[in-house]
């Protein structure tokens, strides 16, 4: 079966640090925003945003890198009802993965 989506790292424009691995699905090039549930690694992230212990998207911190804490992405609640991190443009790059 075919793959219907696109693996990226995505990686702190400032200092390079690798944030986290996405699954990137439609045919859109860029990345906007982040859905949860399409986030694949790291482990500790995928648990903490997927196992539903936030009540409400208030209660989900911004996206920071981990070394230098440059500020990344912000969440948000999708026109589609899906919650996400609306990425900060110029503030993290990523690179697709080959399988
Ligand atoms: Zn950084």
């Amino acid at each position: 079966m075919a793959k219907n989506y696109k693996t990226y790292d995505i990686h702190c424009a400032s200092c390079s640090k690798y944030l986290l691995t996405y699954h990137k699905y439609g045919a859109g090039k860029g990345i906007l925003r982040l859905y949860f549930k399409n986030i694949v690694a790291p482990k500790e992230m995928v648990l903490l945003l997927q196992q539903n212990d936030y009540h409400s998207i208030k209660d989900v911190p911004n996206l920071h890198c981990p070394e230098c804490n440059a500020f990344i992405g912000s969440p948000a609640i999708s026109k589609g009802q899906k919650w996400v991190f609306k990425m900060r443009k110029g503030y993290f790059h990523r690179k697709l993965v080959k399988n």
